[in-house]
């Protein structure tokens, strides 16, 4: 049998044959994607003729199939389904990609060819597109004399080893620090399908009694409900010491190794530090502007933690705690949720299943919007036998792409959520898109209906905002194809699609008992926007500290190295005016996959930045009728159609009609 990637798929937009694909392909597919792309490159600089867009930057974007296809399914498998045989091969791979990057990026012929190619009488996209290689080329060191590009490869490469490490450890300690539960008088608060599940993990992994599994960030969704106070304090010490300090991983010294070698990568490319590098290329101004933001949101976001905080004293006095501590905070403050806006959270869930939650609320809003409709396909095959395929048409019948979900949790899968490509949209390539999105819910005892907390139905419509900024592109280059957007633009319009959920014909539509199929009530619906700001002191609080925790460890400058992690953050904390006792930071040192595993290294100020945009085109809904067809066709023209192919805030402001506002912002934290 021949390797499965050598050929584009002949399955329905190019799906990749799963059912045919097995581990051992991937090495031997890499190698032949790496000779194959450089082959194509070498024909590239070989060209006797001299350079322009067609012969070298559009001969570029049309190289390296086969790498792309097996890179593509690679990730898909090392972040959703990492067996031990997945890891293994990743830590080959991961240098070898590393060095193949640097073998273009680093290839002073090819910079030259790139250099050379003039923009005139080219439309904007592919303008646009030269520029974009131009810098690429250049961030990536093509300026570097043999020896600073010596050296830039031996930090790619090294970098390229410590993320991989730091990413397998953090799975590896995740589940070794499942909280176990020997007696279920310990779990009282937690619904009986909760009960089950974790009884359901312990046996799994040959174990007696309940494990509660860890899931990122931070905070643990059982916290909000768990009755015992010790065992709410033993699972959050289990979250916040994950990866260093419960069974001997120790990702914290990776952490930091990786902020050294960054600095000094930043600086052989004649930047102060790697934040400064991470920034050039986003929407954000300057370093400086967003440090000013933060600062401008940290000081009433601390107040109004502190405020919640009051109120949490109040109602954990009645039950005799005197000593409030972060380990309570979920608790009292879902406890306060009920008593003073009448909102009990966990009585969601049963109107929060699964199936409906998608097909009644996620893919209608789209249809409401969009006009697109989904179609079910079980003849094709995921990669792993939880995913599901659905084929997405556009209102004339016309054929978009393929949606895959993949929702339930796994012990081979990395904790969060988070939204994939399996192939790019592309008019150069002829290619549609196919995209996954992913989340990590536990799966109900056998026979059970998949019921969602409040928060993981809000992530899945946002998830899904990204798989529509996916299917929806319409470029030309590969390369600008869909969420292809700088960091800290690519969370607006997936936090634009959270807007959906309680809007009140969606909630109406899929928040349906699961067992009586009774509707949510709109008074319920009212009460929980009512209450929409309760809360947001600690979140905000809790997302500043890993937004500043993650500047500081990518401010520092080359030589600066950090011995002890631990003492670092907590001055980090400080330093920046967030560091309470009760709010720990959205994210520690040691399980901070975004920043040291995960490509937003300097960039998880990103959300609260792009929510700026977000907030002002939610206002924008409102103000214009909201769920039409009108709206949404217009959302998806300007801004969710146009990928990286023109200036992502020029394309907000041709949707918008000017620059964001960032009052709504404020008023939505309640920080005005
Ligand atoms: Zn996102």
């Amino acid at each position: 049998m021949s390797n499965p990637f050598l050929h584009t798929s002949a399955l329905p937009y190019q799906l990749p044959p799963f059912e045919q694909i097995t581990p051992e392909d991937f090495l031997p597919a890499f190698k032949s994607g790496f000779e194959e792309h450089l082959m194509e490159i070498d024909a590239i600089t070989a060209n006797s003729d001299a350079p322009d867009f067609e012969n070298t930057i559009a001969a570029m974007e049309r190289a390296g199939q086969t790498l792309a296809r097996t890179a593509n399914v690679f990730f898909t498998f090392t972040a959703a389904d990492a067996t031990e045989q997945i890891q293994a091969i990743q830590q080959e791979a991961g240098p070898q990609l590393a060095e193949h990057e640097d073998s273009i990026y680093l290839n002073k012929a090819l910079f030259q060819r790139v250099s050379g190619v003039s923009t005139d009488g080219l439309d904007a996209e592919s303008a646009r597109l030269v520029s974009e290689y131009r810098r690429s080329f250049i961030r990536a060191g093509a300026r570097l004399d043999d020896e600073g590009q010596a050296k830039m490869r031996k930090l790619n490469a090294r970098l390229s080893v410590l993320g991989t490490e730091y990413a397998q450890k953090l799975l590896k300690d995740t589940n070794e620090s499942a909280l176990l539960v020997t007696d279920a008088a310990d779990l009282d608060g937690l619904s009986d399908d909760d009960v089950a599940a974790a009884a359901a993990a312990a046996a799994e992994a040959g174990q007696e009694g309940y494990l509660l599994s860890l899931v990122l960030p931070t905070s643990q969704p059982a916290l909000a409900s768990l009755t015992n106070r010790e065992t709410r304090r033993r699972l959050l010490e289990a979250s916040l010491n994950r990866g260093f300090r419960n069974n001997g991983e120790n990702t914290l010294g990776l952490a930091a190794e990786m902020a050294a070698l960054r600095a000094e990568r930043a600086e052989l490319l004649g930047f102060a530090n790697h934040a400064e590098f991470a920034t050039d290329n986003q929407t954000a101004p300057s370093l400086e502007a967003i440090h000013a933001m933060l600062g401008k949101l940290a000081a009433p976001a601390v107040r109004n933690a502190q405020a919640e905080a009051e109120l949490l004293r109040e109602a954990a006095a009645r039950d005799g705690v005197e000593d409030l501590q972060a380990w309570d905070w979920s608790y009292y403050s879902e406890q306060v949720r009920r008593e003073k806006f009448s909102v009990d959270r966990a009585a969601l869930r049963p109107y929060f299943e699964l199936e409906r939650v998608l097909k009644d609320g996620i893919f209608y809003a789209a249809n409401r919007l969009y006009g697109v409709t989904f179609t079910e396909r079980t003849d094709l095959a995921g990669y792993h036998p939880d995913v599901r395929v659905w084929e997405v048409t556009n209102e004339d019948g016309s054929g978009l792409g393929l949606f895959l979900g993949d929702y339930y949790t796994r012990d081979t899968k990395a904790g969060g959520a988070w939204m994939n490509s399996l192939v790019h949209q592309s008019s150069l390539l002829g290619t549609a898109s196919v995209v996954i999105n992913n989340l990590n819910i536990a799966k109900p005892a056998a026979g059970e209906p998949t019921l969602l907390s409040f928060d993981e139905v809000v992530t899945a419509f946002h998830e899904f905002g990204h798989a529509l900024h996916g299917l929806f592109s319409d470029v030309t280059y590969p390369q600008f194809s869909g969420t292809a957007v700088p960091r800290d633009f690519v969370e607006y319009p997936s936090q634009v699609n959270e807007m959906w959920m309680l809007w009140p014909e969606v909630v109406a539509n899929f928040a349906k008992h699961y067992a009586t199929g009774e509707p949510l009530p709109q008074d319920a619906v009212d009460r929980i926007e009512a209450a929409s700001t309760w809360g947001e002191g600690f979140g905000t609080t809790e997302y500043l500290g890993a937004t500043l925790l993650d500047l500081a460890w990518h401010e520092l400058a080359t030589g600066e190295t950090v011995q002890d992690p631990e003492a670092f953050e907590a001055e980090a904390l400080e330093r920046a005016g967030v560091a309470l006792a009760l709010v720990p930071p959205r994210y520690r040192s040691g399980y901070f996959k975004h920043i040291f595993a995960g490509g937003y290294a300097a960039a998880y100020y990103a959300y609260i930045w792009s929510e700026v945009l977000d907030a002002d085109t939610v206002e924008w809904f409102r103000e214009n009728g909201g769920l039409t067809r009108e709206n949404g066709d217009r959302f998806r023209r300007e801004l969710l159609s146009r990928g990286n192919s023109i200036d992502p805030l020029q394309a907000f402001r041709n949707f918008r009609g000017r620059d964001a506002a960032i009052e709504p912002l404020l008023h939505r934290r309640g920080l005005a």
